[in-house]
């Protein structure tokens, strides 16, 4: 049966961007707020906003309880969580189910799976998805001075329960083993409230690129081919494009088949995204992790593809099939986003909050802007940075990086400092249109960007 009504359990762009969705479908909407997003945009274009508590995450984003009874007491038949906060929680996704509410995303055991990365590498070994050489949990850290000899250096450590690369720590020499145990751990435990560790091997020339699933609950898994997000600082995307370039159709066609087969064997339902690592000397690829929730970077494959992937994500949530099969997926030209944060690059990317005073993003065709900021938004010092993706589509990669390159000349901000000054210089670079990058690679033009910045 079609939904009703849904709650929007996030706030920011995504909120927004999901409150589209249901509109267009028909559903109506109940925006979740924080008392700092009583007067945001998701909270005036829903059908109503209620008020959930104070401003820090903990008290309303992240509140189970608040949500649920919210979402009862406006009488939501589902619950949409977007991505972060509770998107990838097992007990939300419990709660909504046993009080009748159709949780928007996987089932509480599919996203327990997938949220611990050990338990999500067991289960690719079994079905035969390739894995980077790793360990199991590093209980005790006098077991990972030989796991590491055994890997070879560099490795990393990861946080079993990790995302938004937070809990990873780079260790290119066993002297500096310890230290990255201890820092890796305490940043584990702080952010996910379990400090499990373990150990895998960094590929030192990579790229990050990762498949888009669609999953319904009448059997039928496709994917909406791949997106390249090696364009990191700190391990977080900052550019995202589709299709991913320069990949051989071994390459290409083995990653989408693991994802595929992934999520099968999982009983996966809802849209999903299946990471890999892929090693550019070598020619692999690796199993990373798979996200069970709408991605930050869906609209580069909604470009391309012409999928609404979070209509698709709600007909799911209502037990209805997806709209397309994998036969009516074809991909037309290449899309380009930019991640723009409320961030001063200048100053080593330091946060800048504060009222926006100009707000005048360019517009034309082939251009998309997911935001909720607008003039007169004061970007609450309390979240995520991100005020604005800015995603444009074009003939081809050369098309879409111009295209990209004089919307973003066009973009005027006044009031808060953003990030839209290092796209550009990112965009100017040789090397990123020549395709000579991985994931390394932007760590290096931050840096020169902050240098020449501050001279
Ligand atoms: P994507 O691949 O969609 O870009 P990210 O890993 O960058 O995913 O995370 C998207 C958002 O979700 C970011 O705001 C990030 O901080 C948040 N996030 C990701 N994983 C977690 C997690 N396990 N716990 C809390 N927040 C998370
Ligand atoms: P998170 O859950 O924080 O997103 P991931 O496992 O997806 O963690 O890794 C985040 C990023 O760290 C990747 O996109 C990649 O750039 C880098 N990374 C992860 N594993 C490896 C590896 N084995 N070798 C090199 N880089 C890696
Ligand atoms: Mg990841």
């Amino acid at each position: 049966m079609a939904l009703q009504r849904c709650l929007i359990a996030n706030r920011g762009e995504i909120a927004v961007r999901v409150i589209r969705a249901c509109q267009r479908l028909g559903i109506e909407t109940v925006a979740a707020v924080s008392e700092a997003d009583r007067d945001s945009m998701a909270a005036r274009i829903a059908d109503r906003a209620v008020c959930i508590g104070p401003a820090r995450a903990t008290d309303s984003y992240l509140n189970i309880p608040a949500l649920v009874t919210t979402a009862l007491g406006t009488g939501c038949d589902a619950v949409h969580p977007g991505y972060g906060f509770l998107s990838e929680n097992t007990a939300f996704a419990a709660a909504c189910a046993e009080n009748g509410i159709a949780f928007v995303g996987p089932s509480a055991e599919n996203i327990r799976q997938m949220g611990n990365k050990l338990v999500a590498r067991d289960i690719a070994q079994e079905v035969g998805v390739p894995l980077a050489p790793g360990s199991p949990r590093i209980a005790e850290f006098s077991t990972a001075r030989g796991i590491a000899e055994e890997i070879g250096m560099p490795v990393l450590f990861k946080a079993a329960a990790g995302g938004g690369g937070r809990g990873i720590r780079i260790v290119h020499r066993h002297e500096d083993l310890r230290s990255a145990f201890d820092t890796a751990s305490a940043e584990a435990q702080a952010a996910f409230g379990d400090n499990a560790l373990f150990l895998e091997r960094y590929i030192g020339n990579a790229r990050h690129v990762e498949v888009q699933v669609l999953a319904d609950s009448h059997g039928t898994v496709i994917h909406l081919g791949e997106r390249d997000c090696s364009l990191q600082r700190r391990y977080q995307k900052i550019l995202e494009e589709a299709p991913a370039f320069g990949l051989t159709d071994a390459l290409r066609d083995g990653m989408r088949e693991a994802a595929v087969k992934l999520a099968r064997h999982i009983g996966y339902e809802s849209a999903g995204t299946v990471e890999f690592i892929v090693d550019a000397d070598r020619g692999e690829f690796f199993f990373l992790e798979m996200n069970t929730r709408v991605q930050v970077e869906h609209p580069v494959t909604e470009m391309v593809t012409g999928v609404d992937i979070v209509a698709e994500q709600l007909r799911v949530a209502a037990g209805e099939p997806l709209s397309v099969r994998q036969e009516d997926v074809t991909t037309t030209g290449h899309a380009v986003e930019c991640r723009i944060n409320a961030e001063a690059p200048a100053r080593g990317f330091a946060p800048s909050p504060g009222r926006i005073t100009e707000w005048a993003p360019p517009e034309g065709e082939g251009i998309r802007l997911d935001s909720h900021a607008a003039q007169g938004y004061v970007v609450p010092p309390f979240y995520d940075s991100l005020v604005a993706k800015l995603i444009v589509h074009g003939r081809d990669r050369d098309d879409a990086i111009a295209r990209m390159t004089e919307a973003l000349a066009r973009f005027r901000v006044s009031g808060i400092e953003t990030t839209i000054p290092f796209h550009r210089y990112v965009l100017e670079q040789p090397d990123f249109a020549a395709e000579r990058i991985n994931t390394n690679w932007l760590e290096g033009v931050a840096e020169a960007f902050v240098a020449a910045e501050t001279v």
